[in-house]
């Protein structure tokens, strides 16, 4: 079988080419201009993305760990203070939580779902818990109406990391429908180039509805900067490019055609795996839309790196998002210690597997990758 091009994990050179014409111009725009580091371009970009998320301010950042950095810098917290996260996540989740010198709790996640429940959340709650930090895995939220319920209870902080979920709606039980990422205190993104709108080099985003944290914020990415020269608060140099930003404000308006065609890909792998028995395709959960940043499938037996390696055989690419919970990483030993493993944080990381996932995928190439995994199986 010929197929019409190498298979990728995403292919951002093929995104390019259909809208090149248009990133192009917003370049040079800017390379005329000489404004390079925030300026028109970029509030420009943050007012589209807010009214797209419907959000009241949109503070752009260099990249979303920054974001994730800033957001926790915003809220006063002291050495120490306890903030909880998943295990089963990118290691910056947890990054900025110990640079800071608070204290990550990693906790578990649900088996279906991948991220992390309410329930989990409260259990792991003690008088030093400051904040909670939700992530969106792969894509789908994790369940904001009860995560704020348990927030407000103990009275804690919810900063989403929405790296994976640009785009995802979520829908509240009396009907109302919110984009993930706005709905806690704060929310964080990345626009690193794969993420589902990516820049092209690093770029990232805050959310917020509060006034009072989207002025606060903005000052600590700016050098603590509130006048030119005048310096109210220890802060960071963390700003958007102008160039990321045209990059982003052209490719904004495709977002929703992007998240469809994810959900395509998603779809024809679902329906044709539904009948091996070793495969479980990715759960859809009643209240979030998954916009499919990765199609993780988790495959039982012990066999996954035998369906690796047979598909890297048929030049195949596919991934381990993630191999290892972060506890376990050497870094992270020292908020660890002594505590039991996560039983399903440990499972995860030895059955999930992504299989590649784009806006350009063709379904000559799909079928050759179904087929090659029913094959596997067979
Ligand atoms: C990508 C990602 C980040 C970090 O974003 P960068 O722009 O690479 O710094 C944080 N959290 C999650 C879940 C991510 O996927």
């Amino acid at each position: 079988m010929t197929l019409p091009s190498k298979i990728v994990m995403v292919d951002l050179k093929g995104q390019y080419k259909k809208i090149e014409a248009a990133i192009n111009a917003e370049i040079k725009e800017v390379l005329d201009s000489a404004w390079f580091i925030k300026g028109p371009k970029v509030n420009a970009f943050e007012t589209d993305l807010a009214n797209y998320l419907g959000v009241k301010h949109v503070i752009s950042c260099a990249n979303g760990t920054d974001a994730l950095q800033i957001a926790l810098m915003a809220l006063d917290l002291a050495p120490g203070d306890e903030i909880i996260v998943p295990a089963f996540t990118y290691v910056a989740t947890a990054e900025v939580i110990a640079l800071l010198r608070l204290t990550p709790i990693m906790i578990d996640v649900a088996t279906d779902s991948f991220n992390s429940t309410a329930d989990l959340i409260e259990a792991a709650i003690t008088p030093k818990t400051k904040a909670i930090v939700p992530v969106h895995l792969f894509g789908q939220s994790a369940d904001m109406e009860n995560i704020m319920a348990i927030a407000k209870k103990h009275n804690l902080f919810v900063i989403e990391d929405n790296a994976q979920a640009i785009g995802s709606a979520y829908t509240f039980t009396d009907g109302s429908v919110q984009k993930a990422g706005t709905i806690g205190d704060i929310g964080c993104t990345s626009f690193f180039p794969s993420k589902n709108l990516g820049c092209y080099g690093d770029g990232g985003a805050i959310f917020t509805n509060n006034d009072a944290l989207a002025q606060k914020i903005s000052i600590i990415a700016n050098h603590g900067q509130h006048k030119k020269y005048h310096h109210s608060l220890i802060g960071c140099n963390s700003r958007l490019d102008a160039i990321q930003a045209a990059v982003l404000k052209v490719k904004l308006p495709y977002l929703e055609e992007y998240i469809t065609a994810r959900q395509t890909v998603a779809a024809y792998y679902d329906a044709a795996f539904a009948d091996i028995p070793e495969i479980t395709i990715p759960k859809r959960v009643a209240n979030s839309t998954h916009v499919f940043h990765q199609y993780t499938m988790k495959i039982a037996g012990g066999k996954r790196e035998d369906l690796q390696n047979h598909l890297a055989g048929l030049d195949i690419p596919s991934m381990i998002y993630y191999p290892i919970p972060l506890y376990k990483q050497i870094a992270f030993a020292p908020y660890y210690q002594g505590k039991a493993p996560l039983p399903v944080t440990e499972a995860l990381c030895k059955e999930v597997m992504s299989l590649p996932m784009h806006t350009e995928m063709e379904e000559i190439t799909l079928g050759y990758i179904t087929e090659a995994v029913q094959q596997f199986f067979k």
